[in-house]
Parts: C-alpha cells; structure tokens; sequence
C-alpha cells in the first residue's frame, strides 16, 4: 500500500501558515528569509479563457499542461484546471519522496480559485467540485503513466452529484469508477480484483454492457469494491477529497518511475531524470448518458499519413473505457450522425488545432450532454510512413516550407520505409516468447536452422529460414546472406551479426539472452518453449520481439524500386520520398558515404544517396566460397613463399571486386581498408577441430587425414589469442605480413588502372587501419606507395590515389598531428575507439551495457549513439591536432555511430566533412545531417 502523506491539504493549515507569513513579512524569528518566501511558482491555472502557461512551456508543464494552457488561451472549450510542475515530479523523485513545502498551500490556491470559477466546491454534498488527476511529461509517453478520475467523490458528495444532475445512475456509475482507479494506482490494489467483482454483479443482473447496470446494481457494486479495498489494504476508502488529491497526485508523481514507463524511456532514449507534470482538471462527463462520449483522434491518420479524420469514441463511457478495450469503440465518422453538432465543433476545433501547431494533432475530447470539451492535443505518434506523407502534403498544401517540414520526421523512423513488414493484424496475434536487442530492422520469418550450410541449403530450396546462432562468426556470411534473418543469443549493437545485418539490409535481433540454444541437435528453448529445426519463428528487426509460428511479410515498396523491380513513377511513397530527401541535400554540410564491400552492396547505396565509399572492409571479400580455402592456405603459409603463393590466387579475386566497385560508384570516392580481423578468425574453430580429430581418431580413418586436421589445430593453437580485438589485427597484420599490403595494393592500383584506361574515373583512398603510432603508417604507406609506382610504371598509366588511416586506437587521436604528416585522410573508426576508449570489448559488453542503462550509468549504448563527451572528445582531439598538422586534411567517420542521427549531430558539430553509413542507413544520415545544419542555422 502506498505510504500516506504526512502533510494534508486542508484549509486551516494553510490559513495558518498564511496569517504567520504575513504577520512577519517573509522572515522567520532570526530575520533571515524563509524558505516559502523564496519559492519558485509550481503550480499554473488555465481557465475562464485565460491561462498562466503557453505551448513553449512544456518543460515544465509536460505537453499535456502545455496544449491544455494554449487550447485555452485560444478560446477552445477546455475544462478549467492546474498544472503541478514537472519540476516538482523531478523534486518528489530526487527527495526520496518529498514535495517542496509551500506546494499545499499553492494547490490549496489555485483549487480555490477553481471553485470560484465552476461554482462548485471540493467536498460540497450540494455542489461537489470533481477532478482529474492526470499525468503528462515533457515527452509524449502514451498510456504509461496513471491518471485518476471522478476525484472529490466520497460517500456524502455522491449523493450531491446525483441531486444536481437528477441522475442517480451518472453518480453512482462516477463513484464506482473513480473507487476502481483511485485504489489500482494509488493504493495498488489489482485492477483483476475490481473487474471479478464487476463481472459478478453483471452475471447476477444478468446483463453484458456495464452500461445496462442500473443504480441499484451499481451501488451494490461500490459497497463490494469498499470492502474490496478493507480487506486488500486494512484501512477505509479513503473519504476526505483533500487527502483523496494529496495521494492522487504523489502516486501521478510515483507513476514516473513504474516499470512501464521506465522501458518506454529505455526504448525511445527518454532521460529519467526529468519527472512527469501533474493537471488537476474539472471533470467533465462522457458517462451522463446517451448524449455524452468520449473518444480520442488524430487529424491525420497516424499509420499512413492519409488527409482522413481519423479516432475512436465510445458513447455513455468515461476515457479508460476507450483505452481498457472494455468495450469496443466505433469510428469516430460515426459521431457524425449521432451528434452532428458536437462532431462539426471537433472538425472545426481540430483542423484549426492542425493549422496553429503546424503539425498533425492527436487530440482527446469529451462530450457532455452534446457540449464538446478538448481534453488534450499533442502532436501525433505517427509511423515512419506517416511522417513522410505528412511532412510532404504539409508543404504541398502551403502550410510548410520545405525546410520546416524536414523537422517533422525522424531520421530514424526513415529505417521503418525500407524494410519488409509483418501484416500487423497477424503480428498482434501472436504472443511474444522473448526480446533481443533490435540490431536491424525489419519483418523475418522462417524455417529456424542452427548452421549457415543449413541456412544455405534451405535458400537452394526456395525455403525462407531463420539462422539462429549463439553468436555470429565471419565465417558465417554465407548463411546470414541466404537466410531471411538472423538472431543470436549474445553480442551487441556492434556485434559481427548486428553490423554485418545491417549492411546487408537484413532484419537480425541480436543478444536475445534467454534463449538457450542447442546448435549441434538443432533445438532452441525460450520460455519454456521448444522450437526444433524447420520449425516456423519470426521476429521484428525493429523492436527486437520474437514469436513462435509463420507470420506473413510485404515487401518495402521503396526498395523494389531501388532495385529497379517497380517503376518509380508508380510509388507514391517512393516519389515522397526522394522529395523529402532532397529537400534535405539542399540544407546539409556533412558529405553521406556509404560502409559497402561489394558492388550489389554500392549500387543500393548509390541508389539511397550514397556519395561515395567511407569503408570497404577488405577481410569481407574472402570469405566468398572459392576464396576462403586460399586464405586458409595463406595463413597456414609458415613461411613468405608459400604465404606469396597463396596471396597470388587471392590477388584476381581481389582485383575484380575493386574493379566491380570502382565501375558502380564512377567519380565518386571509394576508401578500400586493407585487412583488419586476427587471422585465426578465418580458420575453423578450435573446439570444432578436436572433435573432428577424436572422431576421426575413433573411427580409425586414414592417417593422413587425421595428421593434416592435426596440423590445422597447431596453427589455429598457434594463432589463437587472449584478447583478439587487442590482438594481432589491423596495421599489424601488414607490419609482420608486408606481403598482404603489397598483394593488396596492387590489386587496387591495378583494378584502377585498367578502369582509367577504360576511361572511368576512379577515385580510390587506400586506408591503413588500428594505427597508433606515425611510424606504422609510414612503414605501411612506403609499402603502399612502392606498390602502385610499379604498377603505374607496368601499366604505363597514372592514377591519383591517396593514403590515409583510421582514427581508432586513443593514441591516434592524441598523436593526430604527428599521424597527418602521413596521412591524406583520417576517417575514424567510432566503433574501436569506443571499445578501446572505454575499455569495453565489443564482443562481451552486451551482457552488462542494458544493466548499465538500467542503473543510469550511461545514457545510451555507446556502440550505437557515441559518446559525445568521453569519445567524442577523442573525436575532437583528433579533428584539432589533425588540422593542425594539414589544415586541409579530409575526415570523415565510418564507425557505425555514422548512421545515429544522434551522432551524425555530434560530428557535423565537430567539423568532419562526411559520415559513412551502412547502405539502409544512408536516408538516416542524409536527414540527420540536414536536421544538424538546419539546427545550426536557427
Ligand atoms: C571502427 O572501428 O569503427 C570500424 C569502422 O572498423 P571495424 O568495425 O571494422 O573494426
Ligand atoms: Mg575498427
């Protein structure tokens, strides 16, 4: 049971404390100030067609108080009430608790003033003034907090309503109501309790609606509910609407912190520390009778972004009621021929609503006895493809420039439009079985299988699977290629699955802890269910919910014309799209490039925008079928001729996919990073290699096949590393094996060359990855450099290439100027930089980063949204000493915090002059950039 306050609202107190105050004029016995005198206003009236607050307070007034105030200075038919301040939600928190002292007396004032206004009056049994106590914080959090009605009510008042309005079943279906509410949120008492004893007294009437419920029965059910609440919480209902309102109003406080509300902020990156607002409102009534409802609605509708009035309303009902799913709401068009008159007022009301905040409202009313009341307008939740259609058809109707419209839409959202989506009917039908962390979005649905030859074989067949793994390795391309998703059980937002699902456009969930999976007998358990191989699962890449069954899928429009399936000029979606991209162009600094390996991979990103490569992960290229045993051979190589020999084969390969990648991105710049990942993750896995050679060794199988597996396992033994993030990887790799940055070189000049002579340009930026010092990129780039003079001089032709390195190791950043006296470019690697500045490894730190948040340690996931301060510090060291050294130097980012609108912000601020993106994030980055610069401007 919630802890009663100690300090009640009531009049004499605060009489009391008034007369004290005046008779010392603010000073206490010893002459100093007191406190009350010193307080900051917390609490603001709206009504009689004025109010203290406007629209640009919704710091303080949360967003309710906020539209509440201006509806109400524009002469709208609002319910006179307060604000309580957010800032006094962020006190009760902050104090254990606590409000600050003069809080009373100032609620006391303003409900004064209220009663003055309506004529009523708190705790009249002739003229009783109810209230609603409702939540609403400077961020929209729908349905997550608790909201009282019908307060003032008590076993006296009740029978004043009911001699007021002659209508005995109103008051007493009110005083239920409000029992009900008033006991689940604030004296926690379980909703299920309140609804068993509802639903008996309807059996026993031999009803089905609650409306059917006449006064009588309606009684019966407050008497039961009273002792519903005796024996739930020990005490009485409480009778007094002044600790009725004291309570109402700290459990408003109190449901800031329930764990609703909490995830919500979690998901969409709300701080904590800021508390919700609380509004004290007149009721009005939707529940009189056949002449009242209640309903919500949105001037646009919220899913599609159609011109269409679109909501919900429930006849003789009170606002839970549309909410609770209790009853089922009709469309609001039908309000129309029902009560013509209130629902011309709401068009009315409601388009001019549009009009005044310049955005698509969604709004709450009630309408008593055919009397409209606007209960609250906010700007509406909308869908990533609502966004785009609104912010369009606002410009095209005249009511938005282009460069405000692009303020409308969520960079992020823009991910929503390019993926394929679940029919949602189908998806809300199934129940959830567990939920990982939303790495890339999307709708997945398919056979489960546990090994990527599975996921391949199953794609031969034409069949859709799921790949399902503890975790990723990059041997596990193939797989997650052919598969139609893939979800792990481990990892982060940076994990192998995560960034390599993102480049590909493929939905993965990744670090879904609970599962427990059995990839050898092909079984996972979730929740105490069991899904086997060729079982059906699908999961949502966007919000990381995953169930059991087959769910079906569309594909995004947008990218069947990409990909040149659909003309464009039959999308409307698609042409709105590109509209409001290019509107975005026009406004933004930063350059958008994009992190793609291979060519498919640069043609959809040239596609998006993409205006240029920042990274081309050289390592990605050998996995492909034919390659990998070459690679194998290379690095088994225990000495420089047979390792030559083997980067020989690997060189045509390589050749041909620089070739392919220079062909589709023609004039634009294509940074290729020479080899990066420790050698060893290309060869199997040690575990994998000794069962084979026990089971070998049991199955007497020759002897040469058993010595060449064991010869393999001394290698990988040989190779394998404590800390292979930290290890033997990058720029070292090229220092101890010089011969793979010469194979590599040359594959590149010589890919450019033959271009040049085929007469297209090309533009490639050689990038040497993990530097920490200038003498290994010296030592490198002489390699580098040596390479593509002998080139050019075989090839009789000139190329402009440039060397440059990544900025990821905190030495680089801090040595930047003596690193730019070798360098052309810096592009910094925000993913290691991120691992090795905070000292997190990119592989295990999924599995303490979500306590971490929980605990507010840090904000975000610093792999997905950089760190601007720590992080992005050695970002700005690097810029400054960087262009200290070549005050032209060129820098861009290619970390994954490239594609975070959040980041994108960050590093346009900094004064990089580009960010590189994965290929479906390139919209995100191009909004992102136009948001920062427009943001500059204002
Ligand atoms: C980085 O570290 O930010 C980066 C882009 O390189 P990788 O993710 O391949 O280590
Ligand atoms: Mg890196």
């Amino acid at each position: 049971m919630a802890k009663r306050v100690k300090k009640r609202i009531t009049k004499k107190v605060v009489r009391g404390r008034r007369a004290t105050q005046r008779r010392t004029g603010g000073q206490n016995s010893r002459g100093r100030v007191t406190r009350k005198a010193r307080t900051a206003k917390h609490v603001y009236f709206f009504g009689g067609g004025k109010a203290e607050g406007n629209r640009d307070m919704r710091n303080s007034l949360g967003g309710k108080g906020a539209g509440l105030a201006e509806m109400t200075n524009a002469g709208l038919p609002v319910p006179p009430g307060f604000t309580i301040s957010a800032d006094v939600g962020g006190l009760y928190y902050a104090r254990g608790g606590k409000v600050p002292g003069s809080l009373d007396k100032e609620i006391l004032k303003h409900l004064m003033r209220l009663e003055r206004l309506t004529g009523n009056k708190f705790g009249s049994t002739e003229n009783p003034l109810l209230v609603s106590v409702r939540s609403g914080s400077r961020f929209s959090m729908p349905g997550m907090m608790d909201t009282i009605l019908n307060l003032g009510l008590n076993d006296e008042t009740v029978e004043g309503l009911k001699r007021k309005t002659q209508n005995g079943r109103f008051a007493a279906d009110s005083y239920r109501r409000f029992i009900q509410m008033f006991s689940n949120v604030v004296l926690e008492v379980p909703k299920e309790a309140f609804a068993g004893v509802l639903e008996r007294v309807k059996r026993d009437q031999r009803v089905r609606q609650d409306t059917e419920l006449s006064e009588r029965a309606l009684r019966i059910v407050i008497d039961r509910y009273k002792r519903l609440v005796k024996r739930q919480t020990g005490n009485l209902f409480p009778q007094d609407p002044y600790d009725q309102l004291q309570m109402a109003r700290d459990a408003v406080f109190r449901s800031w912190q329930n764990p609703r509300a909490i995830e919500y902020r979690r998901i969409y990156d709300i701080p904590g520390d800021v508390g919700t607002a609380v509004n004290v409102q007149l009721m009005v009534f939707g529940n009189t009778g056949n002449r009242s409802a209640t309903g919500v609605g949105f001037t646009r509708n919220p899913a599609t972004g159609q011109r269409e009035f679109y909501g919900e309303f429930l006849v003789n009902a009170q606002g839970e009621d549309v909410v609770a799913g209790i009853r089922t709401p009709k469309p609001i068009a039908e309000l129309e021929k029902l009560m013509p008159s209130a629902y011309r007022q709401l068009r009315t009301i409601t388009s001019r609503l549009e009009r005044h905040y310049r955005d698509v409202q969604e709004f709450e009313f009630t309408i008593q006895d055919e009397q409209l009341y606007m209960l609250q307008t906010r700007s509406g939740k909308r869908t990533g493809y609502a966004a785009v259609v609104i912010a369009t058809d606002l410009v095209a109707e005249k009511r938005l420039s282009s460069k405000e419209a692009l303020s409308l839409v969520d960079p992020e959202s823009l991910t929503q439009l390019l993926v394929p989506i679940f029919d949602p009917k189908a998806w809300r039908a199934l129940p959830t079985v567990t939920k990982g962390l939303p790495a890339s979005p999307g709708a997945a649905s398919g056979h489960a299988v546990f090994t990527s030859a599975d996921a391949v074989l199953s794609a031969r067949k034409g069949e859709p699977a799921l790949l399902i793994r503890k975790e990723t390795v990059p041997d596990d391309i193939h797989g997650m290629h052919a598969a139609q998703g893939v979800l792990t059980a481990t990892g982060g937002l940076t994990s192998h699955a995560a960034v390599v699902g993102r480049q590909m456009g493929k939905p993965s969930v990744v670090g879904a802890g609970e599962l427990e999976i059995d990839e050898g007998r092909g079984r996972v358990r979730v929740g105490g269910v069991e899904i086997i191989k060729g079982e059906y699962l699908s999961f949502d890449g966007l919000t990381g919910e995953v169930k059991c069954g087959q769910v079906a899928t569309k594909p995004s429009e947008i990218l069947q014309v990409l990909e040149g399936n659909l003309d464009g000029n039959h999308s409307d979606i698609f042409q709105r799209f590109e509209r409001l991209l290019r509107w975005a162009d026009a406004h933004r600094r930063l350059g958008v490039r994009a992190n793609a390996d291979l060519a498919d991979q640069a043609t959809i990103a040239r596609a998006f925008g993409a205006e240029g490569i920042g990274l081309c992960r050289t390592e990605h290229m050998f996995f492909g079928e034919e390659r990998l045993p070459v690679v194998q051979q290379m690095i088994m190589a225990d000495n420089e001729t047979d390792r030559r020999a083997a980067l020989d084969e690997l060189l045509p390969f390589q050749r041909d996919d620089f070739y392919d990648l220079f062909k589709v991105m023609e004039g634009q710049p294509v940074t290729i990073r020479l080899i990066d990942p420790p050698l060893h993750e290309f060869l199997p896995k040690r575990e994998e290699l000794m069962v084979d050679i026990a089971v070998a060794e049991a199955r007497d199988e020759v002897d040469e096949l058993i010595e060449s597996k064991r010869q393999v396992l001394r290698r990988v033994e040989q190779l394998r590393e404590f800390n292979p993030m930290l290890g033997h990887r990058g720029v070292r790799l090229g220092i101890t094996y010089p011969e793979i940055t010469e194979m590599q070189s040359r594959a590149i000049i010589e890919a450019a060359c033959r271009l040049t002579k085929e007469g297209v340009k090309v533009i490639p930026e050689i990038m040497i990855p993990l530097v920490g010092d200038v003498r290994e990129l010296r030592a490198q780039r002489a390699v580098v450099d040596r390479v593509a003079v002998k080139v050019m001089d075989a090839q009789k032709v000139k190329v402009r290439y440039l060397v440059g390195t990544m900025i990821e190791v905190p030495r680089s950043s801090v040595t930047a100027n003596e690193i730019a006296l070798e360098a052309d470019f810096f592009s910094f690697g925000t993913n290691d930089l991120t691992q090795m500045g905070y000292g997190f490894s990119r592989d295990d730190a999924g599995r303490f980063l979500r306590i971490y948040q929980d605990l507010k340690l840090i904000d975000r996931d610093p792999f997905q949204s950089i760190d601007t301060v720590g992080i992005g510090d050695l970002v700005r060291i690097g810029v400054e000493r960087g262009r200290q050294t070549r005050p032209n130097l060129k820098l861009g980012v290619c970390g994954e915090h490239g594609g975070d609108a959040a980041s994108v912000h960050f590093f346009h601020e900094v004064g990089l002059d580009y960010v590189s993106a994965s290929p479906f994030r390139i919209p995100v980055a191009r909004l992102a950039a136009a948001q920062a610069a427009l943001r500059d401007s204002a």
